[in-house]
Order: structure tokens, then C-alpha cells, then sequence
């Protein structure tokens, strides 16, 4: 998609901190973080958001958790523990309508989150 500011970052037109990168996925650091972690990993193919991801039937998402996992080991946050979100949908807070999972963690995460 050629508005979409995540298939920008993963096609390297827009800069970011990379810091995992799969075949079919992207992880980089959120610009504006809100927690000492906080890494946003995407499929490298644009789908909206995340009930679009469930549907790719490709092993997709799985590729996805699996880059989230990763980068919370690399992170060194997997031991302490660590939260992975999916805002999904306008009133959940989804800014980006490119699918992407928030790795959080760091610092205590409280629940229920805002
Ligand atoms: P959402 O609100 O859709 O769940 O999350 C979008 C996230 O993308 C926000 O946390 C926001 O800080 C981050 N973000 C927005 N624009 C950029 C950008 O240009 N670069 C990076 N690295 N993150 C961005
Ligand atoms: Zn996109």
C-alpha cells in the first residue's frame, strides 16, 4: 500500500530502528515509547489490522508472535515478563491500519490496561 506508513518503514523509504527482521516480518522500536521496551513488529505484507492478520491463513500471525517472542528474548525482558497488544480497531486506540504488535515491557505493566 503506498500511503501506509508501516509498508514505508518496511520498504527502508521512511528510517526506523530496526531490530529483528524475519523473511515476513519487521520489528522496530515505537517512536514514541511507553515503556523502556516498546517494539512494534509487522508483517512485512500490509493487512489492517489484526482480525485481517487471522484471516491470512498463512501462518502469518504465527510468524508474527514468533518475532515478538524473539524480541523480547533480545530485549532481555522475556525472563521479567513482558505484555504483547494488538490494538484493533478505532476504539481500541489502532492509529496505523498496518497490522502491528506492541512488545512492551521493562518496567511493571499494570492491569487492566487504560
Ligand atoms: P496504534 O495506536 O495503532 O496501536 O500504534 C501505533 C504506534 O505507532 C504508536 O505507538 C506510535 O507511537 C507508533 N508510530 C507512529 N508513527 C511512527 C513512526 O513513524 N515510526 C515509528 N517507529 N513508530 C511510529
Ligand atoms: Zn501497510
Amino acid at each position: 500500500m503506498s500511503d501506509c506508513l508501516f509498508c514505508k518503514i518496511v520498504a527502508k523509504e521512511i528510517p526506523a530502528e530496526i531490530v529483528h527482521e524475519t523473511g515476513r516480518t519487521l520489528a522496530f522500536r515505537d517512536v514514541n515509547p511507553q515503556a523502556p521496551t516498546h517494539v512494534l513488529v509487522v508483517p512485512k505484507q500490509h493487512h489492517p489490522d489484526a482480525a485481517a492478520l487471522a484471516r491470512a491463513d498463512d501462518g502469518l500471525a504465527d510468524d508474527v508472535l514468533k518475532t515478538a517472542h524473539a524480541v523480547a528474548v533480545h530485549e532481555g525482558v522475556a525472563e521479567g515478563g513482558y505484555r504483547v497488544v494488538f490494538n484493533t480497531g478505532p476504539g481500541a486506540g489502532q492509529t496505523v491500519f498496518h497490522v502491528h504488535a506492541h512488545v512492551l515491557g521493562g518496567r511493571p505493566l499494570t492491569w487492566p490496561p487504560g
